[in-house]
């Protein structure tokens, strides 16, 4: 891929795939999350929004939500086409004949993709067909969110994920099977990690050769298991540059196929602890400007793939 930017834009994969602007419409369906059950706790970050918070109530159908978010970002931004996208929660922890009504009930006009948010651990081929039935019979694309939010071990316990690598490796390949687009998150400020796990991080998803990523900066929720280990000095969050810098060197190290739909957390006004108190978009254009400035970019040490140490005999 011949890069024209510092990274590749998931908005400008969007204006080609669809030669318009598109947006995505958060989507809130009845569901829980498995780590959550049981006494399981959930991620310790997690709130009881599930990773939803700016979705209308679940009170509204599936329909109803997406023509009135369609409504107010068509009329506000001139939009004609959009993603619907499940968000909250698991969304394909629910019993199959409830995840094919509501994944059919969202094939409306004007959609041209369903974006589904989910764990690891809940990616199984049934739920796979019947995104595939839908996306055949309606024109529609797909793509599945996956959280991994780390690759190391020893944190994904600490932040009680309750599943590993593995678990991600494994659904991954399954979703590969059918095409449809990965897009993964990661959280590249959890406490316990520190650069090179944020490289480990690049290095892997560019291996498996996911289609998009979404960074987060850890945001803490009141209420959380987090916010009451916060409030006990448990653990303590890298500063502001340490964290543009794992950026930086997560990007430098990605695949240049890759696109990133996201740097930084956009965080809810109310958290205990979001995004050292600076805006989404300054440390954005932070992290921007620096790679202009030192003349990095995407994948410029994406050097490590297809037999790094052989390529001189080829
Ligand atoms: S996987 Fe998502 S919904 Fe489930 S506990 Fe973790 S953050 Fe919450």
């Amino acid at each position: 891929m011949i890069m024209k930017d510092i990274y590749n834009r998931y908005s400008f994969f969007l204006k080609n795939k669809y030669g318009t602007k598109v947006y995505k419409l958060p989507v809130n369906i009845p569901v829980t999350c498995p780590n959550r059950i049981c006494q399981k706790g959930g991620c310790t970050y997690c709130d009881e929004k599930g990773a939803g918070y700016d979705n209308l109530p679940g009170i509204f159908s599936v329909s109803e939500q997406i023509r009135k978010n369609m409504d107010y970002i068509g009329k506000k931004y001139k939009a004609e086409k959009f993603i619907a996208y499940f968000q909250n929660f698991t969304n394909t922890y629910l019993p199959l004949p409830e995840f094919k009504k509501y994944i059919t009930e969202a094939a409306m006009e004007n959609v041209c993709e369903i974006a589904v948010s989910t764990r690891p651990d809940c990616i199984a081929y049934p739920y796979l067909d019947v995104l595939k039935n839908v996306s055949e019979k309606y024109g529609r694309e797909i793509t599945i969110e996956l959280g991994l939010q780390s690759p190391n071990w020893h944190t994904l316990e600490k932040i009680n994920r309750g599943h590993t690598l593995a678990e991600f490796i494994d659904a991954v390949l399954m979703i590969k099977k059918y095409r449809y687009g990965i897009c993964v998150h990661l959280i590249l400020n959890l406490p316990w990690d520190d650069e090179s796990d944020c490289i480990e991080a690049a290095k892997i998803l560019s291996a498996l050769g996911v289609d998009f990523i979404k960074l987060h900066s850890l945001y803490i929720a009141e209420g959380t298991k987090m916010a009451e280990q916060y409030k006990n000095h448990e653990f303590s969050i890298c500063n502001i540059d340490e964290y543009k810098k794992r950026v930086i060197s997560f990007l430098r190290y990605l695949s240049p196929d890759i696109y990133v739909e996201r740097l930084v957390s956009r965080a809810p006004s109310d958290a205990l602890f979001a995004n050292w108190s600076t805006s989404w978009w300054k440390i954005r254009d932070d992290i921007e400007k620096e790679m202009k400035e030192n003349g990095y970019f995407q994948g410029d040490m994406c050097s490590y793939l297809g037999g790094r140490e052989v390529k001189k005999f080829i």
